[in-house]
């Protein structure tokens, strides 16, 4: 049953994130206002845009991920499959080479697709402004917040915005419900601090990576499968991700750990493609036609902030996204963990709105916990990170080496592996009796 839990909710930020928050709050407020700087006008931005430099790169949806975004807009798998994202099954089409070793294929019956992010962002814009609840407010800066302390508890009554184009003072938005999803550079922990809040814990592994990506056009047959993911591993600091897309393109992404700089010049680009990925899919890059410039990206850190610690938190503001925990990319974590904060923060809703940040914020850091372990997990292995590794972790990493070494000849190793990493299963399934038999076989 749904409940209602008030009249109005502003979400800041139509990202990934934010564009998931609004449709989970749809449920719940009569109105919902999604406020983003970035002019989103007719269907949404074709290129990446300014708000998300990163929609440049390879953004891979995991299984979980999509699996969420079909329940929140049911049919809209088939919709972009129909619009030209290609659809693929997990590893059968997926061809991964992790830790140095060439996964073992099986059908899994798992299915995703592999489509640019402004093509995923732009087909779920569609379907939240299709929600007659929801309003967007583009091309509209969030400037500051409202603040009502009248009852003695701090609370959020709204935010104030400036809209490109409209003169005179901010405009104001009274709101029971204010959710930051601003990505990285979100507002809340200067909004406590003005407030008189104190600031969450940050937790900051440190990765320093870098992209290069190339927008390509591969010969008609040259390659076989429909995505190709080459690994870094403690020894070979140079990844790849070729992932078939839509607009009959290939997106080349290469990924370097500190110390291997991605490259922008293109005969670095095709040298390090031929250093990391097999011979004939080297080939098949060397073969293809470039589509535009190589643009690069830099990924210094991954923070998460555990607002769930704090005893003391306003009322009617919320935090999610990029703005609550943001990974190391190459993980592919970032848009299927909002899609895991947006239903957390559904099923609170669910339970009315005593107590919602408190509960919230606990649901949220359960939610994107098992993420945070995979990814810091190997990044602690994997590099200098600053962050000191426990025996703990020692043990999971060689752990994990081994069973991706059994991947490479035993298909049902693989499959446990993927599983976990596309956030389908929790990471203890790795420890579990037949898959720890198949890893000490070796
Ligand atoms: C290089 C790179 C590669 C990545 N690859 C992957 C991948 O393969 N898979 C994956 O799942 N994730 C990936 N991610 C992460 C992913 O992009 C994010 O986790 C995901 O988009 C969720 O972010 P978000 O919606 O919280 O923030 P964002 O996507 O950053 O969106 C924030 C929004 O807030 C708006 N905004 C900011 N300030 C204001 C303001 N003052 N007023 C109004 N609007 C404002 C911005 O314009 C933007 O639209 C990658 C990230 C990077 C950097």
């Amino acid at each position: 049953m749904i409940r209602r839990a008030g009249k109005h909710a502003v979400v800041l930020g139509a990202g990934m994130g934010g564009l998931l928050t609004a449709r989970a709050l749809a449920d719940f407020y009569d109105r919902v206002t999604l406020v983003e700087r970035d002019d989103l006008s007719g269907e949404g931005p074709d290129g990446p845009r300014r708000g998300v430099p990163q929609g440049f790169h390879a953004h891979a949806l995991l299984p979980r991920g999509l699996r969420i975004i079909e329940e929140l807009f049911p049919g809209v798998t088939e919709e972009m499959v129909a619009a030209g994202a290609v659809s693929y099954e997990m590893i059968v089409h997926l061809r991964m080479i992790m830790g140095g070793h060439e996964f073992a294929r099986t059908p899994t019956g798992e299915r995703g697709i592999s489509a640019t992010r402004p093509f995923l962002e732009r087909h779920v814009l569609g379907r939240v402004r299709a929600l007659p609840t929801v309003t967007v407010r583009d091309r509209s800066q969030v400037t500051g917040l409202m603040t009502d302390d009248s009852s003695g508890t701090a609370r959020v009554a709204g935010v104030r915005i400036a809209t490109a184009g409209r003169v005179g003072a901010d405009e104001e938005l009274p709101a029971d419900l204010v959710v930051d999803v601003m990505g990285r550079g979100g507002r809340t922990l200067a909004w406590l601090e003005t407030m008189g809040f104190e600031r969450p814990e940050e937790e900051v592994v440190k990765v320093e990576v870098s992209y290069a990506t190339w927008y390509l056009r591969l010969p008609e047959g040259s390659m076989k499968d429909r995505l190709v993911l080459v690994g870094t591993y403690p020894g070979q600091p140079k990844g790849v991700a070729l992932c078939q897309v839509e607009g009959d393109r290939w997106l080349a992404t290469l990924g370097g750990n500190a110390g291997a700089p991605a490259p922008a010049d293109p005969a670095d680009f095709f040298a390090w493609v031929d250093e990391v990925v097999p011979a004939e899919v080297a080939a098949a890059v060397r073969a293809a036609e470039p589509l535009g410039e190589i643009g690069l990206a830099r990924i210094p850190a991954s923070v998460r902030r555990h607002y769930e610690r704090l005893t003391r938190f306003p009322e009617g503001l919320l935090v999610a996204g990029d703005a609550l925990c943001n990974f190391n990319p190459i993980y592919g974590q970032g848009m299927s963990v909002a899609a895991l904060e947006a239903s957390a923060m559904r099923e609170c809703l669910r339970e009315g709105t005593e107590g919602l940040a408190r509960r919230y914020f606990t649901a949220a850091a359960k939610a994107l916990d098992p993420a945070w372990q995979l990814s810091t997990g190997a990044d602690l292995a994997a590099r200098d990170t600053g962050v000191p590794m426990t025996p703990q972790a020692r043990f999971m990493d060689a752990y994990v080496r081994r069973l991706q070494r059994a991947a490479s000849h035993d298909a049902e190793a693989a499959v446990a592996f993927t599983r976990v990493t596309g956030l389908l299963d929790p990471p203890s399934a790795l420890m579990r009796p037949s898959v720890m038999w198949r890893v000490l076989r070796g």
